[in-house]
């Protein structure tokens, strides 16, 4: 079924930077969520792309050769929906995730009564979840530049060291090795920093045998890397070492339940139980795993709470970790793509301790 089918509608406005770069390759991103720096009609045979003339030159040179790029002054909503009306169409899916209320009025207003504004849900987000092979392409390079950067991290690793020279490094790295940018922001989390799964990088030294949780991810295309290694210096604690262990073997567990068909609730379970058993379920503060592509997070996500079920050509995390407050924790993961049968993990960036 393909995304007007699904949503139900002859033609999508897209508002977000993200599907408009899916739908067009334009890497432009936008400054606010009310000043988009393009926007999209879509339909089952045409890609119109439409940006201020600053921007059109730029548009034009990178959307693909399907996508027809016009230009636009003032409000984008009279245009875009003089257009929409004048190619018949009926019903026509907006980005409610994305578009803000005041501008949804304003094209509701353009629009009138000529045709029905459908909002899209996730609809759109969803096709994106089965990667295509030059989507692959890109996670591939990024996981690659990924992997590379944490080798020369976990070279320059040093007592005393700071987080944040520690990230600036790794960043640096991104860039020497054509990462566009930064899929997220790194995080070094040292000793009871690593027990926050999303700290910023400070002044804190790292110390001799404590965990520091490395959570790194360059770009390609737009698209997104994610790797996270929990590493140290020196000989690890006892503790750190029994909970590195478990983690790892929480992350073989998620593994061996991936394959297309399997419920994502039941990968997360899969880790979950391991933790159970050591009696520790409780020092795991996030869902196992997430999809990624353009954006970091996408669906499906690997929870208790989610309903997705996994497919082949998903490209997804497997990152078990465990949290104790004022102590620390440990972190690992991979991304793997998901197979009929199975999975390919695209990471190829060591595990110590002999994993
Ligand atoms: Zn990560
Ligand atoms: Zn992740």
């Amino acid at each position: 079924m393909n995304v007007f089918e699904s949503a139900g509608v002859d033609g999508l406005i897209i508002t977000g930077a993200t599907n408009r770069r899916y739908f067009s390759g334009w890497s432009a991103s936008d400054h606010a969520p009310d000043r988009p720096t393009g926007v999209m009609l879509v339909t089952p045979t045409q890609r119109l792309l439409y940006a201020s003339s600053t921007n059109l030159s730029w548009a034009a040179s990178e959307a693909r050769p399907d996508v027809e790029t016009r230009p636009i002054s003032g409000l984008w909503q009279p245009v875009v929906a003089r257009d929409a009306l004048s190619l018949g169409l009926k019903r026509i899916g907006f980005e409610d995730a994305v578009l803000p209320v005041a501008s949804h009025r304003e094209l509701a207003s353009a629009i009138g009564s000529a045709a029905d504004l459908v909002p899209l849900g996730d609809t759109v987000d969803a096709t994106r979840r089965v990667k295509q092979q030059h989507e692959l392409a890109s996670i591939r390079a990024a996981l690659a530049i990924t992997d590379e950067a944490f080798g020369r991290a976990a070279t320059y690793i040093r007592e005393g060291m700071n987080e944040r020279a520690l990230a600036m490094f790794i960043d640096q790295q991104f860039r020497d090795l054509g990462s566009d940018g930064n899929a997220f922001e790194t995080i070094v989390a040292s000793g009871p920093n690593a027990a926050k799964p999303h700290h910023t990088p400070g002044d804190r030294e790292i110390g001799v045998g404590e965990p520091v949780i490395i959570d790194m991810g360059a770009r390609v295309d737009g698209y997104c890397g994610d790797l996270t290694r929990t590493i140290w210096v020196g000989q690890p604690t006892e503790q750190l070492g029994t909970m590195y262990h478990l983690v790892a073997d929480a992350q073989r567990a998620a593994f061996a339940a991936i394959k297309g068909g399997a419920e994502a609730r039941a990968v997360d379970r899969a880790a979950r139980d391991v933790f159970q058993a050591a009696g520790t379920e409780e020092l795991l503060l996030h869902g196992v795993g997430h999809a990624l592509g353009l954006r970091i997070h996408e669906s499906p996500f690997l929870s208790q709470s989610s309903s997705d079920v996994l497919e082949h050509g998903n490209v997804i995390t497997v990152e078990p970790g465990q949290y104790q407050a004022g102590w620390g924790g440990v972190r690992i993961e991979d991304v793997v793509l998901v197979t009929s049968d199975g999975y390919e993990n695209l990471t190829a960036a060591p595990k110590l301790l002999g994993e």
